[in-house]
């Protein structure tokens, strides 16, 4: 039966994201790997992929960009024909910085791509999963971050906020699409080993933080994957609304 389900990732070409698509893979679901810029990335999951004997295609579009979410749905329609499963993974940091020293252009992306990215891409999902458009139901999964209850002073304040909004929209889309069929649920997870700390800036984040870490550890992409899975499957079937911390205790 999972062997029709179909899945998209965004930022399914690296980190969190393309541990999340091998995931699902090998539980039999197909997946539509997003990406933005790093083309051979997401050709390097998808053939991963497909060794594994799966299946899996890339998407290039920004999240961000209202015209290429449509173009990226489009492609998954005509591609798998129907959709059970988004995961809202596509998200950017920026260089630590104070906010009295941040422009609009840098707090505009982060909530353009963080925020509106998600809320735009769950929009397309809704339109065809739920049973009031004559869907079949599915599950939604955001990728929050520990950021939200902890408002990162000093580093990116921006960021943190961005990521509070996704806990409340993944508490009020739940509601609103609860009786159609729909899941939606997040995960908040710590410091995890990917390069999302090297594009802020920070290369060495992960190796700075995890003496001050309560299991005096990063997590991995695919301890975080683990919990997406489980709210995306059936065994997570009586879940949403739900913000699940992946934070090894922080
Ligand atoms: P990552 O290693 O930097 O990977 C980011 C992925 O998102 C890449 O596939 C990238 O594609 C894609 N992406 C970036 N901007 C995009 C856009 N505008 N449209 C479409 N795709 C875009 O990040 P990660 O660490 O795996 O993080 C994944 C999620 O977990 C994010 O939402 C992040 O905020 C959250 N998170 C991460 C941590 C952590 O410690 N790593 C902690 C808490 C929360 P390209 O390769 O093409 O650029």
């Amino acid at each position: 039966m999972t062997a029709e389900r179909s899945l998209l990732v965004t930022g399914g070409s690296r980190g969190i994201g393309a541990a999340i698509s091998r995931l699902a893979a090998r539980h039999g679901w197909r997946v539509a790997v997003n990406y933005v810029r790093d083309e051979s990335a997401a050709r390097s999951v998808m053939s991963d992929i497909e060794q594994a004997g799966g299946e899996a295609f890339a998407v290039q579009g920004d999240v961000g960009n209202e015209a290429d979410v449509l173009a990226m749905f489009d492609a998954v329609d005509k591609r798998f024909g129907h959709l059970d499963g988004l995961v809202n993974n596509a998200g950017v940091v920026d260089v630590a910085s104070r906010v009295d020293g941040m422009s609009v252009e840098r707090i505009e992306r982060m909530m353009r791509v963080n925020v509106t990215g998600s809320i735009l891409c769950a929009r397309e999902a809704v339109k065809r999963m739920s049973t009031r458009h004559g869907g079949k139901g599915g599950a939604i999964v955001n990728l929050s971050s520990a950021a939200a209850t902890l408002g990162s002073p000093g580093i990116y304040v921006d960021y943190a906020a961005a990521k509070g909004a996704i806990d409340v929209f993944t508490l009020g889309l739940a509601r609103e699409v609860a009786a159609e069929g729909i899941r939606v649920n997040a995960v908040r997870p710590g410091i995890i080993d990917t390069e999302i700390h090297a594009s802020g800036g920070d290369p060495d984040r992960v190796a700075k933080m995890r003496d001050m870490l309560p299991m005096k550890r990063e997590g991995t992409a695919d301890e975080v994957a683990q919990a997406v899975w489980w709210l995306l499957s059936d065994a997570a079937s009586y879940t949403t609304g739900a913000v699940v911390d992946v934070t090894g205790g922080r």
